[in-house]
Parts: C-alpha cells; sequence; structure tokens
C-alpha cells in the first residue's frame, strides 16, 4: 500500500472510505445507489416536528454535557422497556454524537496501547481505524457465509466458529466488541452465541462494547437480545446505539451509550474533548422518538422486511447467491455466477455501466490482511422507497 503523505502512522491504511467513491459514481452514471445504507423517506412526523420546534428555543446553544436530561431519562425508559435493563439518567447514560462518537470515545477512554480488542469479521469500517486511533489492536474472528447455489435466496445466518473465538483471546486482550444485529452480513446474535460471548468474555475478565443501531430493524424468525442483559454482563458492558437508523435520521447523529457509572464516566472523559455536545434541537426529537407506542417500532420492521423481500427476490432472479439478513439495511450477494474472477470490486465498478446501480464491496469490511475472505461478496441496501428499489431489482434482472 502506498504511503499517506503527512498521514500519521497510525493512520496509514484508511483512505478515503468506499462509500464516497461509490456515491460519486452513482451521480456520475445517474445510478441507483444501494451502496451507502440510508433511508430515502422522512421519519416519523411526532420526531420531526419536534425538532422543528425546537429550533429558535434555548435548544439551539449547548446541550448539557452528558446531554439534555430528559433525553437520558427517554433512553433509561426506552431500555428498561424493550431489553429490561435498568440504568440511571444521572450517571449511567451518556448522549453522543451517533454511535460513532459513543463507540471511538469508548475505545479511546478504555484502551491502553497494544491492548487487543475482539470482533467479528466482516466488520462496520468505523472499528478498525477507532481501535488504530486509540493505540489497540485488532483480533477479528471470522463471520462465514452460507453456502448457496445461483439464484437461490439463503435464509440461514453466518455463523462462526468457537475454536476461532477462543484463540482470537489472548492474554493481551482487553475488550469485546459486539455489533448485534451485524453490519453487513445481517446477521442476530443467537441466545447460544451470546452465553458462549459471556462466558469468555468473564473468563478472559474482558470489557464489552455493543453496537446494537439496528436494534428494532429486525425481521420475523430473530430476536435482538442486547449482550447486557446476559447474567453477569451489565457490570463489564457499554451499550451503544443511537436514533439514525430507527428514526430514518442517520444525519441527525443522536446517539447514546448506557452502562455501570465508572465505564460511563470514562467515556465521558474523552467524548467531552472529542464533540463536547452536539444536535442541541434533536435531542428532545429523539427523546419523543424513544418514546413511541411499541407499534411503531412493530412497524418499521416490518415495512422494512418487505424492502428486504422485494431485493433478495430480485437479486436471485438476476442469477446470484443471496443471503438473506436476519436484521439491518443490507443484503450479501457471492458475485461468482456472474463476475467468473470472483472480484466483487471489480463487480462494483462495472455494475452502474451494467446495469444502473451502485453496491459496495464487502471487502472493505475486512482488516487488509484478510481482504480475499470477503472478495467475492458484495453488500446490497435495501433502505429505500418500493419504486427504487423495484426499478432497481428490474434493472439487475436484465443484467443476467
Ligand atoms: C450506521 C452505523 C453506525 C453509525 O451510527 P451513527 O449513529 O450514525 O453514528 C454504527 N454502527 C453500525 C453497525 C452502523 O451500521
Amino acid at each position: 500500500m502506498t504511503r499517506a503523505p503527512h498521514l500519521a502512522s497510525r493512520l496509514q491504511g484508511f483512505g478515503t472510505t468506499v462509500f464516497a467513491e461509490m456515491s460519486a459514481l452513482a451521480v456520475a452514471t445517474g445510478s441507483i445507489n444501494l451502496g451507502q445504507g440510508f433511508p430515502d423517506q422522512p421519519g416519523p412526523p411526532e420526531v420531526l416536528d419536534v425538532a422543528r420546534a425546537a429550533i429558535g428555543t434555548a435548544h439551539d446553544q449547548y446541550p448539557p454535557g452528558p446531554g439534555q436530561l430528559d433525553l437520558r431519562t427517554a433512553v433509561a425508559e426506552h431500555q428498561q422497556r424493550f431489553r429490561g435493563l435498568t440504568y440511571d439518567p444521572a450517571d449511567e447514560v451518556l448522549v453522543t454524537a451517533g454511535a460513532t462518537e459513543a463507540l471511538t470515545a469508548a475505545l479511546l477512554a478504555l484502551l491502553e496501547p497494544g491492548d487487543e480488542v475482539v470482533l467479528f469479521e466482516p466488520m462496520y469500517d468505523s472499528y478498525a481505524a477507532a481501535v488504530a486511533m486509540a493505540g489497540g489492536v485488532l483480533r477479528p474472528v471470522r463471520l462465514r457465509p452460507p453456502v448457496v447455489a445461483a439464484g437461490e435466496v439463503s435464509r440461514e445466518p453466518w455463523t462462526f466458529d468457537e475454536a476461532d473465538l477462543r484463540a482470537a483471546v489472548t492474554p493481551r486482550a482487553r475488550l469485546l466488541l459486539l455489533n448485534t444485529p451485524h453490519n453487513p452480513t445481517g446477521k442476530v446474535l443467537t441466545a447460544a452465541e451470546l452465553a458462549l460471548l459471556a462466558e469468555v468474555a468473564q473468563d478472559a475478565d474482558l470489557l464489552v462494547l455493543t453496537d446494537e443501531v439496528y436494534e428494532h430493524l429486525v425481521f420475523s424468525g430473530a430476536e435482538h437480545v442486547s449482550p447486557a442483559t446476559l447474567p453477569g454482563m451489565r457490570e463489564r458492558t457499554l451499550v451503544v446505539s443511537s436514533g439514525g437508523k430507527t428514526f430514518s435520521t442517520t444525519g441527525w447523529k443522536i446517539g447514546w451509550v448506557c452502562g455501570p457509572a465508572p465505564l460511563v464516566a470514562a467515556v465521558r472523559t474523552a467524548k467531552q474533548f472529542l464533540t463536547y455536545v452536539n444536535g442541541g434541537p434533536f435531542q428532545p426529537a429523539i427523546a419523543a422518538g424513544l418514546r413511541l407506542p411499541d407499534d411503531y417500532f412493530r412497524h418499521v420492521a416490518h415495512d422494512l422486511e418487505q424492502h428486504r423481500d422485494l431485493l433478495v427476490t430480485g437479486l436471485a432472479e438476476a442469477g446470484l447467491p443471496v443471503v438473506s439478513p436476519q436484521a439491518t439495511y443490507f443484503g450479501t450477494v457471492d458475485v461468482r455466477p456472474v463476475q467468473p474472477d470472483g472480484d466483487g470490486w471489480a463487480f462494483c465498478r462495472s455494475l452502474p455501466e451494467r446495469a444502473g446501480v451502485v453496491a459496495v464491496p464487502t471487502e472493505v469490511f475486512y482488516a487488509p490482511e484478510h481482504a480475499a475472505l470477503g472478495r467475492h461478496l458484495v453488500r446490497f441496501a435495501f433502505c429505500k422507497q418500493e419504486e427504487v428499489l423495484g426499478e432497481a431489482v428490474a434493472r439487475l434482472r436484465r443484467m443476467r
């Protein structure tokens, strides 16, 4: 890899994200962008109206450092309602600039240089950079996709080997970073997997950091369980989530972290010197969202599930082997039937011309030394309007 001038050694290799290249390609070619995961529909009016009304009031000024008390209270109520977890809004909940800041601040606060972070691979793209900024070392555990024939849809989840997990936990391991539901695979960790992870975390005395931003975007047959709810886990776990995915407000960047007071205080120390605070008028709006009735949360997942089915069926009809996700915004295909050299990057670069659609190579969600594991896989987002997905699917079928 070529060295980027000026860039500190700990950030070498973290160039521009794939989303910038692929979104620019979508615009330049007039393609349908199923690359980046953001919805193309507004969120619930009950949430949007609160933000509009808050602009021009005292909410335009700095909120309190830990976040508005009413939002922290709403986060605690939400954790109680959906997970049965009790957190004190006074010192066990911290509002952050999205889940991204919560995760980065936690890693900066908790890791000593050389500390190892055990996590599943492929992984959300900010993790490797955030661990690097904190001076930590990645110990990835491989997730394996189910085997699928061309033109078929598998509803089997991605899996991992217990031996791989145990081998990744060395005496330098400090933290287990879990993302469930998982981006990019759409996997929801099962009760048995969570029990194993909890046992490993407790045996090795690891801190646990969980990214649960897709907690409400879970489809029939799967159930989200927060790792913090397992016996003995609450005291070692920081739970991170955000309003972006649940309320279709990814640009608002209102996130939060919940955990025992000493862990949250550590995260707050790092967070206050990153952004200090953010999103004044959006904080009361996300509080209103978190207090919406159960029906809202059911409907979001149900609607998105229809969109998932539209996309995965269309991808299979285009002749691709498809892994249907249990949750999230994303489905995965194996490109080999239509791209015989199995080069997912080349497939994505040619897809705008071949079909007028943009997707992203799953390879970017692996550490560079493991990129070969994801080379033949490509991720498509389905958090788009039905007409848009229908048109994308029609174009992909013509590619055949
Ligand atoms: C979108 C996403 C995030 C970022 O959440 P923000 O609240 O926008 O910072 C974090 N983790 C995963 C897995 C995501 O997909």
